[in-house]
């Protein structure tokens, strides 16, 4: 065998990832885009003021390696959870990522790996067993009720099944992407109970869209060494573009998080930019009450339509009713929109962009109805 010798790389990949797809939202430019659940709303010009003033003063220190404990960016989330989610939360209780989807790996690569195993409720978010997958971690596919039509976590079943599967690392989604409803805590106190030995993750990227009345899992970490709360910027701070992802766990935890991050992970520019839209908080989250709006409108509108919405917490719904999704899909598509079909049969989920998106939404969806019946 010499350097020139043709070997198939599919031969020389890890085994355990040979035949898998990669994660692939189409990023298609069409007159509406629904499909991701970012923010439809532009950066407020104020916001980006802040930005270019922040960026312009790191920019001269971008020859030095960034603050690798994130100091001040980790002071400025614990603020803003405290003060949105009225628990007392110090810096050492917060962590950081590119994007929630890299904390949720740090998760996978400290407690997961090679013969362990993780649990979560499907259908939920996509990319929790890709994330384990990559870290080698076995994933146990859960349901969320005997009944796959019901979308809401049945209790006792996740009970049953978190003792059979004794899993080192639980995710729980809440809202739940893509189904859009938001846990009753209830769960999540039960299930941590029946895995003693696991890190239970409640990914709460949409937290900030829930109805009143819908208490965060971070009002549990008291006393619940293993409990793991992940927050994104993606979707409420309408940052998408930015990658900042965090958590907030137990100290004894975030310290051991340590160990599988690469150094000087969070760039200064990054840190920077999340500063400067923290301090902006409330401008940023202004665009929070539209948004819940919006996907009010599109729970009616749909209703309306003769389809049947799931009841959301989050920036999208999960439309059921469809007699062919896929079709549906593809014929939006044809109309300038573009939905995300989940692959949940009779399904596709939308997100709530602006309000005239809302109606071209549902205009479309009248239109594509009248059409096929
Ligand atoms: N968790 C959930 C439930 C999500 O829907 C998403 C994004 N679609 C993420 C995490 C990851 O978001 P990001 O990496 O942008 O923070």
């Amino acid at each position: 065998h010499g350097p020139g010798d043709i070997v198939s790389l599919q031969d020389l990949l890890r085994p355990d990832l040979r035949g898998r797809t990669p994660y692939g939202a189409p990023q298609l430019d069409v007159p509406v885009a629904v499909n991701t659940n970012e923010s439809s709303y532009p950066v407020p010009p104020e916001v980006v003021e802040t930005i270019l003033r922040r960026v312009g003063e790191v920019a001269p220190t971008l020859n030095r390696y960034p603050d690798r404990e994130f100091t001040a960016l980790r002071q400025a989330l614990a603020a803003y959870l405290a003060r949105t989610t009225g628990v007392p939360l110090q810096t050492d209780r917060l962590w950081a990522g590119n994007g929630s989807n890299e904390v949720l790996l740090h998760i996978v690569q400290a407690f997961g790996g090679h013969g362990r195993t993780a649990l979560g409720f499907t259908p939920s978010y996509s990319m929790h067993p890709i994330i384990a997958a990559t870290a080698g971690t076995a994933w146990v596919d859960g349901l969320r009720d005997s009944d796959p039509t019901v979308f809401d976590i049945d209790a006792e079943l996740a009970v049953r099944q978190a003792r059979e599967a004794d899993p080192q690392v639980v995710f729980l989604c809440s809202p739940n992407n893509p189904t859009g409803t938001a846990l009753d805590l209830e769960v999540v106190r039960a299930v941590y109970d029946a895995a003693p030995r696991a890190i239970v993750v409640v990914d709460e990227a949409y937290a900030e869209f829930a109805r009143p009345g819908t208490p965060s899992a971070i009002t549990l970490l008291e006393g619940r060494d293993r409990l793991v709360v992940t927050r994104t910027m993606s979707k409420a701070f309408a940052c998408a573009g930015l990658r900042l992802g965090y958590l907030t766990a137990a100290p004894e935890l975030i310290d051991l998080l340590r160990l599988v991050r690469m150094p000087y992970h969070l760039s200064s520019v990054t840190q920077a930019t999340a500063l400067a839209a923290l301090e902006h908080a409330d401008t940023m989250l202004s665009m929070v009450d539209a948004i819940k709006a919006t996907r009010d409108r599109l729970v009616q509108g749909t209703t309306d339509l003769g389809l049947q919405p799931v009841p959301s917490d989050a920036n999208f719904v999960l439309v059921g009713g469809f007699a062919d999704a896929r079709h549906t899909w593809q014929a939006l598509l044809e109309r300038g929109v573009l939905v995300r079909d989940v692959g949940i049969p009779h399904h596709l989920r939308i997100t709530a962009g602006t309000p005239d998106e809302a109606e071209a939404v549902l205009a479309a969806l009248r239109d594509v109805l009248d059409t096929t019946g």
